[in-house]
């Protein structure tokens, strides 16, 4: 299942997108529009929203007649993310001598774990504030995130994989000069409007095997990124299992993954993004995620 936040009339609804790619309004079911009530509660809710999308009276909306919104607006805390999870992008970041802590090629030996605020948050469309970084140093990191849907820490005795509710994409938008002057790297990579995600949340079921999907990143169309999930240092299982071993695991919850190779940073000079730049971050199955830079 596809699920979507969106607005309409001025109104924030939830909906699941049907086989004719249109919006049916799941807002009712839910008796909530906020996607961390439905993550937390599915069970209780999945077989009405199954019903409602095969009634073919059902009222569905065209998706160009609606605003798609990130399919969580609002985490109920930082979104936590993957640092130098590609072996390419681990050596193009280390070649980049931008991290002084790390030798060229280095690959980490654990997951390398931060966050981003929630208030970094912004949907399909949405504007990237350029002014945010006064050193022009702006990067796009098309990203897979899991989005998760148990509670609870993550024992030796449980699947990690069982934690996860769905995927969605995110672009990791970072200031270079911020990530590197300030050391830790929340401050580069948690600016507002700089963690685009979307379009849809798809669900763990309808998603099926990670390891086979391709995730891209192109700049003005120009094809930036391109990668297979198998080529992740540190898989799914590893991270979920890694982050929730000491930390409860809440649903909503968001990893981002990490990035692959062919960052801005990467280009030798680097080539960041400029105001009119448009970055899209694709994935088959789940859609594309387009934002430009004001
Ligand atoms: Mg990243």
């Amino acid at each position: 299942m596809k699920l979507v936040t969106f607005e309409y009339h001025a109104a924030r609804k939830l909906g699941m997108v049907n086989p004719d790619h249109k919006i049916v309004d799941i807002t009712a079911i839910v008796g909530s529009s906020d996607m961390n009530v439905l993550i937390a509660g599915y069970s209780r809710y999945e077989q009405d929203i199954k019903r409602i999308s095969q009634e073919p009276r059902a009222a569905a909306l065209a998706i160009n007649d609606v605003r798609l919104l990130a399919p969580i607006p609002a985490t109920r805390r930082n979104i936590f993310c993957v640092g130098k999870n590609y072996y390419a992008h681990a050596q193009e970041f280390g070649n980049s001598g931008y991290d002084s802590s790390a030798a060229a090629g280095n690959v980490p030996k654990f997951p390398i774990i931060f966050t981003k605020p929630a208030t970094a948050i912004c949907g399909p469309g949405d504007g990237i504030d350029s002014s945010l970084d006064p050193f022009d140093t702006i990067d796009y990191e098309a990203e897979l995130a899991v989005v998760l849907g148990a509670k609870g820490r993550v024992t030796d005795a449980d699947d990690p994989m069982s934690f996860v509710f769905g995927y969605t994409l995110v672009n990791d938008v970072t200031s270079r000069h911020l990530q590197k002057i300030h050391s830790q790297w929340v401050l580069g990579k948690g600016l507002d409007g700089f963690c685009p995600m979307g379009p849809v949340l798809v669900t763990a079921d309808e998603f099926g095997a990670p390891g086979l999907r391709t995730i891209t990143c192109e700049v003005n169309g120009e094809l930036r990124q391109k990668a297979s999930l198998a080529d992740l240092i540190f898989d799914i299982p590893t991270l979920i299992k890694t982050i929730g071993a000491g930390i409860t695991l809440l649903p909503g919850d968001v990893i981002a993954t990490g990035t692959p190779a062919g960052v801005g940073l990467g280009f030798n000079p680097p080539r960041y993004l400029q105001k009119g730049d448009v970055v899209k971050v694709a994935m088959d199955g789940v859609g594309d995620l387009v934002n430009s830079v004001y």
